[in-house]
């Protein structure tokens, strides 16, 4: 059994979802689990609506989902002949769903109808794909994966609950591969008890993948993508970066940790777990060899470069004098939590201490209102994050070099540098 994941840009246009149909021609034979995003930038489409419909903007919201409706048909009409009626039979169930809740007055708290809504995105790009597929005669079933995925009701990043989603891939999700090799079914989306969407967090199908595979116990993951492999660096800033065929479970944590956008960070443990090897492919030149990511430390890693735009630096000084120890720590910890802020670089002195954190504005100011309860509160916005894991003098001076430093911190294997 293999579990393959195409995401958002795989399937963005007419071609790109023929191309996923020549890549399974290519695994004829073998069971397959197909995990689909949301088409293109659907699900950032599909949040404008559900920020329209909260703020009580009900008719934006109706004509910003009406697009979406249109943009999905338009799709389904340019891939499908035989398959088009039913495909739109099925569209029209979900449209219907959104529609229905679009026409209500908002009661409840914002993350709730965010997951009513934006989880239709990856319910419509499955449909239309597993039609697509049938009507190429490749068989397949289509599963609703919130008859599988079961997490808790924690909207917008949903806790998995493990124990009943692996009783359901037995009864639900098992049998359906006794009557066909490829089964479709959506990532990021989940469900409560009580029937209601949930999802697992942006960029969510990537750990929807690992869960299934992990579940399965799957021969290997394979997530598509629209570069050769993974980088050390983000190729559309850094020209020079360099392909990487593999890599550690450990090391591709650290890399999600820093910022480097490969991989959804919760990814990996599932797969690690079960020592299931993950594989980065490329999507439009499946010759390549991609990315292989398992157990085995790499040898000789190219310096990883990450570096993280719209940083705000906090600076929090003890308004009692009082050193930064435990108390004042876990008072930040805790803002930090309920605020759903991550630290990402924390530098302490001896009663002050920077915090460099994404520049959300309204989490931060939410943030600074809280925390002036004990700390003095100042911030310093329009910086960089670079961080460089693997570092060499070499590296150093190339990309340092000429910086303006707001701050600098440096262990064995990381360099990180603050920046205007
Ligand atoms: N469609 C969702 C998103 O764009 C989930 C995903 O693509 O993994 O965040
Ligand atoms: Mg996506």
């Amino acid at each position: 059994m293999r579990v393959f994941k195409f995401g958002g840009a795989s399937v963005q246009d007419v071609d790109h979802v023929k191309h996923v149909g020549k890549i399974l021609e290519q695994y004829k034979g073998e069971k397959n689990l197909i995990i689909i995003s949301a088409i293109g930038k659907t699900t950032n489409a599909l949040e404008t609506v559900a920020e329209a419909f909260f703020a009580g903007r009900k008719e934006d919201a109706l004509r910003l989902f009406g697009d979406i409706r249109k943009q999905h048909l338009t799709l389904a009409k340019y891939l499908l002949v035989l398959e088009f009626n039913p495909c739109i039979a099925q569209l029209a169930d979900f449209f219907t769903e959104v529609e229905w809740l679009l026409h209500d007055k908002p009661v409840r708290e914002f993350s709730y109808y965010y997951d009513q809504i934006v989880s239709v995105g990856e319910l419509m790009s499955t449909c239309i794909i597993s039609y697509y597929l049938k009507e190429y005669k490749i068989n397949n079933e289509w599963l609703d994966v919130r008859d599988v995925l079961r997490t808790d009701n924690h909207f917008q990043e949903g806790v998995v609950d493990w124990d009943f989603t692996q009783k359901a891939v037995q009864s639900q999700l098992l049998p359906l591969f006794e009557k066909t090799d490829i089964v479709i079914t959506q990532g990021f989306i989940g469900s409560t008890d009580q029937c209601e969407n949930t999802t697992l967090g942006r960029e969510g199908s990537d750990f929807s993948a690992a869960i299934f595979a992990s579940i399965l116990e799957a021969d290997n993951l394979t997530i598509w993508k629209d570069v050769e492999g993974i980088m050390n660096a983000d190729p559309r800033r850094f020209p020079e970066a360099v392909y990487i065929p593999q890599l550690s479970y450990q090391e591709v944590i650290e890399m999600a940790y820093y910022g480097a956008q490969v991989i959804h960070p919760k990814t990996i443990k599932p797969l690690q777990n079960k020592n299931i090897p993950l594989h980065v492919k490329c999507f439009l030149d499946t010759g390549l060899p991609g990315t292989l990511i398992n157990q085995h430390p790499a040898k000789d890693l190219p310096p990883i470069l990450i570096d993280k735009q719209h940083q705000a630096l906090i600076h929090l000084r003890t308004l009692d004098f009082s050193f930064i120890e435990e108390k004042p720590m876990s008072r930040l910890y805790k803002i930090f939590r309920e605020l759903k802020i991550k630290p990402n670089l924390i530098q302490t002195g001896a009663i002050s201490l920077q915090v460099a954190v994404d520049d959300q504005t309204d989490k931060i100011e939410r943030f600074a209102i809280k925390a002036s309860e004990w700390f003095d509160v100042q911030l310093q916005k329009d910086l960089n994050l670079f961080t460089i894991r693997h570092y060499n003098e070499g590296v150093i001076s190339k990309y340092l070099l000429g910086k303006e430093q707001v701050l600098y911190q440096q262990n064995e294997s990381n360099l990180q540098v603050l920046y205007k």
